[in-house]
């Protein structure tokens, strides 16, 4: 079924700016994403031809220049930026989390780490990764998922997934389930949403690879709604060399804090 997909986009590659789909707005936290939700199988499709040679293509119609920006995207250069900006904000809550809690080392995981190296060095963390972004098979880092006694975390950081499942929440409380009580949980997301007054008047953004359109108002809407702890919920503007300027993102920082869930 699924390769019968796959056969008949060959022809009609869904990534066209000029293909409009529906949204789905929640006026209380402004979640913007593709309504009706899409299904975990209909992504790993959509995503099985991200970054080949028919996806650059469409891709530089409607983003000028990627085709020069796109060389540096995943390159090594951009993961030491990104992970440089990454460390100037996450090492001093870290050091103040390990301090407080009395420990030598603290675990960390990367959910969804694919991009490759945008985790916090130090000698102190020792850090785990779970690659979601492919439909491949289960690869090493996964296999200890699936083991009768799951590693609990520290940290769990999840660095640009959200933007691209098909239910956030789902996600969320997968991170959490990896986390432990009083642990960290991070989450930074692109802000894409384009303001209510801009929905209102039917300027609805491209549904690309991005497919939920988050701001600092749902992300922590999604963190609140899984019983974390605030800790801080802010924007930034993240510099990744593939995309012309700096990218506007929302960092989510809290606390897990299980106390009010029932069990
Ligand atoms: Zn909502």
């Amino acid at each position: 079924m699924h390769r019968q997909i796959d056969k008949l986009r060959r022809k009609t590659l869904l990534t066209s700016s000029s293909i409009t789909i529906p949204y789905g707005l929640c006026e209380y936290c402004h979640f913007l994403a593709p309504w009706y939700e899409i299904a975990d199988d209909q992504l790993r499709d959509y995503y099985s031809f991200y970054l080949d040679n028919e996806y650059k293509q469409a891709r530089s119609s409607f983003q000028p220049g990627f085709t020069e920006l796109g060389k540096v995207m995943g390159s090594a250069k951009e993961a030491n930026l990104r992970r440089h900006q990454h460390e100037n904000y996450l090492i001093p809550f870290l050091e103040n989390y390990r301090k407080s809690n009395g420990l030598e080392k603290i675990t960390l995981l990367d959910y969804g780490g694919g991009e490759g190296g945008i985790q916090p060095k130090a000698d102190w963390i020792s850090t785990s990764i779970i690659e979601v972004s492919n439909d491949n098979e289960p690869n090493d880092n996964q296999s200890f998922e699936s083991r009768s006694n799951k590693q609990i975390f520290d940290v769990v950081q999840c660095l640009h997934v959200i933007e691209h499942v098909g239910h956030p929440l789902n996600t969320c409380r997968s991170l959490l389930s990896h986390c432990k009580e009083g642990g960290l949980i991070y989450i930074e997301v692109p802000i894409e949403f384009p303001g209510l007054e801009a929905i209102a008047s039917g300027k609805l953004p491209i549904c690309h690879e991005h497919i939920n359109k988050l701001s600092i108002l749902s992300i922590q809407s999604m963190l609140e709604s899984c019983d974390v702890e605030i800790i801080e919920v802010r924007s930034d503007d993240i510099n990744f060399l593939h995309l012309d300027g700096l990218t506007p993102v929302v960092r989510g920082l809290g606390r897990v804090s299980r106390r009010n869930t029932k069990a």
